[in-house]
Order: structure tokens, then C-alpha cells, then sequence
């Protein structure tokens, strides 16, 4: 075997893609044989030992993402403490140890985002991010374009004005006295939509989280999930 620059070995080793594997460089967080390196030319043979931040490439984890479609009565915790199912019980055949990206309530359905790459989720969940989530929500009432009108300003949660959202009307059952509203959002609050429908008088009764920045449910029944493909993940970065 030949000689191979440092930074196609780490992203053949699955730990970032070349790009990210130059950044982890000049940050100094590389080191070849015990010594770290900030220049990008350095070769190393397949004797050399590569180290980021000190732990060998094989030791360390692939970075894996996963698409779930959550099913309802599971939480996106790691661990409960009321022992109920969680969402890494599902993905029980991933050896990685991935963590949600962001939360979906116990009885919320839809789109969650799954990763063992810290980088990537902490960015999406910033808010400066502002990643679309997309919300159809089951609400107990007849919604009217009055009604959900506050929310496209704005409506006081918890002492905090929400962000303007767009809201629409999806279908409305006169008999039943029921609606369907689509909701979107940026931000990323605990219980925000059912917070927000029921502060002007909507309550919900099911929630289902129907895209997610540019994912959506095309292909997964409820409880399955599925890889990203190496262009999603691009486009995630
Ligand atoms: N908003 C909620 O109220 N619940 C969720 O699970 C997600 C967004």
C-alpha cells in the first residue's frame, strides 16, 4: 500500500468527510504517531498510527444519521425514568450510539432525526439554524383564519413571545368540530405547537411532525426508519 494524505485516511475511516477531516487538522486535533500535525500535505503509511484527539480510528465511531418515522408512545429520551420505550429502543440493531435531534413528544408522530455526529446536531438545533419543521396538527374546535391569526405575530409562552409562524387551515370537519392545521416552525420549544394552538383556544389532539428541514416521511410507515444517503448528509452540512 501507498503512501495516503492524512485526511483521505480519517474520512476513509468514516470520521468526517474530507473537508471536516482538514478542519480537525488545522484545528490540531491530529496527530501522526503520537505527534500532532497542523499542515495539510502530511503523507502517512499504512504503518503510521493517526490519532484525532488522541484516540486511534479504529477506536472511535463511524458517524452514522438516521431517518425514523416515530410512532406514537415512545419517548425521544435516552432514558426514561418511568421505564417507557424510547426512541433508541427502535433503532435497537444500530451499534452507534446515536442520540435525536431535537424531541418529539410521547405521543407526537413523524420526522426525527437521529446521530452519533455532535457538529451537525448542534447546529440544527440552534436557532440561528432555523430549520423548517412542519407540523399537522388535529385540533378539538373549528379553526378560522381569526382564530390562529395571533400566531402569525406571535403569542406569549412561558413569559416568551414565540417567532411569527405560518399557519394554515388543512381541512375542517363541521360534524365532528374538528380541524386540520399545518404549522411551521423555526424554533425548537418544549410542547410549542400544542402550546400555541392552545393558547388560542384549539386544542390538539394529535400531532404529527411531517418534514423536518428537507426530510420528509416518503417511503417510512410508522415506527420504521432508513440511512441518510451521502447526499443528505451533504446537504445537512
Ligand atoms: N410541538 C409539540 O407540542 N410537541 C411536539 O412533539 C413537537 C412540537
Amino acid at each position: 500500500e501507498e503512501a495516503q494524505r492524512v485526511q483521505k485516511v480519517i474520512a476513509q475511516a468514516g470520521l468526517a468527510s474530507r473537508r471536516g477531516a482538514e478542519e480537525l487538522i488545522i484545528k490540531g486535533r491530529v496527530q501522526v504517531n503520537g505527534q500532532t500535525i497542523t499542515a495539510l500535505g502530511v503523507k502517512v503509511e499504512p504503518t503510521d498510527t493517526v490519532t484525532v484527539d488522541s484516540i486511534p480510528l479504529e477506536g472511535r465511531e463511524k458517524l452514522v444519521y438516521y431517518l425514523l418515522n416515530k410512532p406514537r408512545g415512545v419517548v425521544t429520551t435516552n432514558n426514561d425514568e418511568k421505564g417507557r420505550r424510547t426512541v433508541l429502543d427502535i433503532l435497537s440493531d444500530v451499534n452507534e450510539r446515536v442520540y435525536p435531534i431535537g424531541r418529539l413528544d410521547y405521543d407526537t408522530t413523524g420526522v426525527l432525526l437521529l446521530t452519533n455526529d455532535g457538529v451537525i446536531a448542534n447546529q440544527l438545533m440552534h436557532p440561528k439554524s432555523r430549520v423548517d419543521k412542519v407540523y399537522i396538527a388535529k385540533v378539538a374546535g373549528i379553526a378560522t383564519d381569526d382564530k390562529l391569526a395571533p400566531l402569525k405575530h406571535g403569542v406569549v409562552i412561558k413569559g416568551r413571545k414565540t417567532a411569527p409562524a405560518r399557519v394554515t387551515i388543512e381541512r375542517i370537519d363541521k360534524d365532528k368540530k374538528t380541524s386540520m392545521v399545518r404549522v411551521i416552525l423555526h424554533e425548537g420549544r418544549n410542547h410549542q405547537v400544542k402550546n400555541m394552538l392552545q393558547k388560542v383556544g384549539l386544542p390538539v389532539e394529535k400531532l404529527t411532525r411531517e418534514q423536518y428541514a428537507f426530510f420528509d416521511l416518503t417511503g417510512l410507515q410508522s415506527g420504521e426508519y432508513r440511512k441518510l444517503t451521502s447526499p443528505e448528509i451533504k446537504r445537512l452540512k
